[in-house]
């Protein structure tokens, strides 16, 4: 038996020298180990970072490794680790009479340019394409853009996908003052924007909340966040009412798990961020069919995005239909990466 998970964004020989074998870090913590409830593990390794390395690659490694012992501990137990995180808790009146627990992707577009008209053309033909697949959701990606930019790129969109489907922000850290991005909500209020995401640098709580507190569009931040510590900070601090733990960085599910019980209480929603395949994306989905305060989880769909790798991952992924995917019943993570994807795109 054998878990599976996704490190992204730290090189490879890191990964190796934290994990690798008897001899390193966490490999020493891990091996012989018995796997019980997966939190315990983690509790094991993060008391072992305390004098050595809190944050950074380690983290990103530990939350990756917390991944595959979910999943093992799901296919020991046989049943979805969305299950074994407390079921699909929501209540009788958060939802509608009909609806059945779902997960819904949002579709992240960005562009092979930057800047000028080419940013427009290029991410509202991916909305349009997309939406014609029946995807719900779309985050437009204004990233190094001018303000009237960026207030322009979610205008053309949102005409290009109608009312009634759901638009997003990200300008990716674009501002260092309070009133330009000030002046640039005020301007997207009128196109219906679901969140407003990173536009100040990740370690600043205070001009989030001085912008939360001047716009009625939510702000969204957390694809860096690390620990549920950063993320209680920002939403209490910062204002913030969109928190985006991806599901290593944060410190892996069991982090997430902890992240979704302090937004809650909050009034806060958890939308997990995950640009990287659906290996990854697949525990994201796990999270949201636990969270009754996740509406979506991010996406990145290989119908517009040309790679070989990213497609045959996805279509190895559950299934979206109709923009959705159903919760899953395979035991653990459930994702099986075929063998022909490992032998064919080995490096
Ligand atoms: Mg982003």
């Amino acid at each position: 038996m054998f878990g599976l998970s996704e490190v992204f964004r730290v090189p490879p020989g890191v990964v190796q020298a934290t994990v690798g074998d008897l001899q390193t870090h966490f490999g020493r913590l891990l091996i012989g180990q018995e796997i019980t409830h997966p939190e315990r593990l983690w509790q094991h390794l993060w008391d072992a970072l305390m004098h050595t390395n809190r944050r950074g690659w380690e983290i990103i490694i530990l939350g990756a490794l917390d991944v595959a012992i979910w999943d093992i501990y799901g296919q020991m137990l046989k049943q979805p680790v969305w299950r074994l995180l407390g079921g699909a808790q929501r209540g009788p009146f958060q939802s509608t009479v009909d609806a059945a627990v779902e997960v819904v992707p949002y579709c992240t577009l960005v562009s092979d340019v930057w800047g000028g008209e080419q940013i427009f053309s290029q991410q509202v033909a991916r909305a349009e394409t997309l939406a014609s697949l029946g995807y719900r959701a779309f985050k437009v990606e204004p990233m190094m853009s001018a303000p009237k930019d960026v207030v322009e790129l979610a205008r053309r969109c949102r005409q290009a996908i109608g009312d009634e489907l759901t638009l997003m922000v990200d300008v990716g850290y674009l501002f260092n003052d309070v009133p330009a991005a000030v002046r640039v909500c005020r301007e997207l209020e009128e196109q219906n924007i679901y969140f407003f995401e990173t536009p100040f640098p990740v370690d600043t709580p205070e001009p989030y909340a001085k912008l939360a507190a001047k716009t009625s569009i939510p702000l969204a931040m957390g694809e860096h966040g690390v620990t549920r510590w950063e993320f209680l900070d920002m939403m209490d601090r910062g204002g913030v009412t969109v928190v985006q733990p991806y599901m290593t960085t944060c410190g892996g599910l069991t982090e997430a798990k902890r992240i979704v019980e302090l937004a809650a209480p909050r009034g806060a929603q958890v939308c997990p961020g995950n640009w990287s395949t659906q290996i990854l994306g697949a525990a994201s989905v796990h999270l949201a069919a636990y969270s009754p305060v996740t509406p979506f989880i991010e996406f990145a769909p290989a119908e517009v995005f040309e790679s070989p790798l990213r497609r045959e991952l996805q279509n190895a992924g559950f299934p979206v239909r109709n923009g959705a995917i159903l919760l899953p019943e395979t035991p653990g993570i459930g994702y099986h990466l075929p063998a022909e994807i490992v032998e064919k795109f080995r490096i």
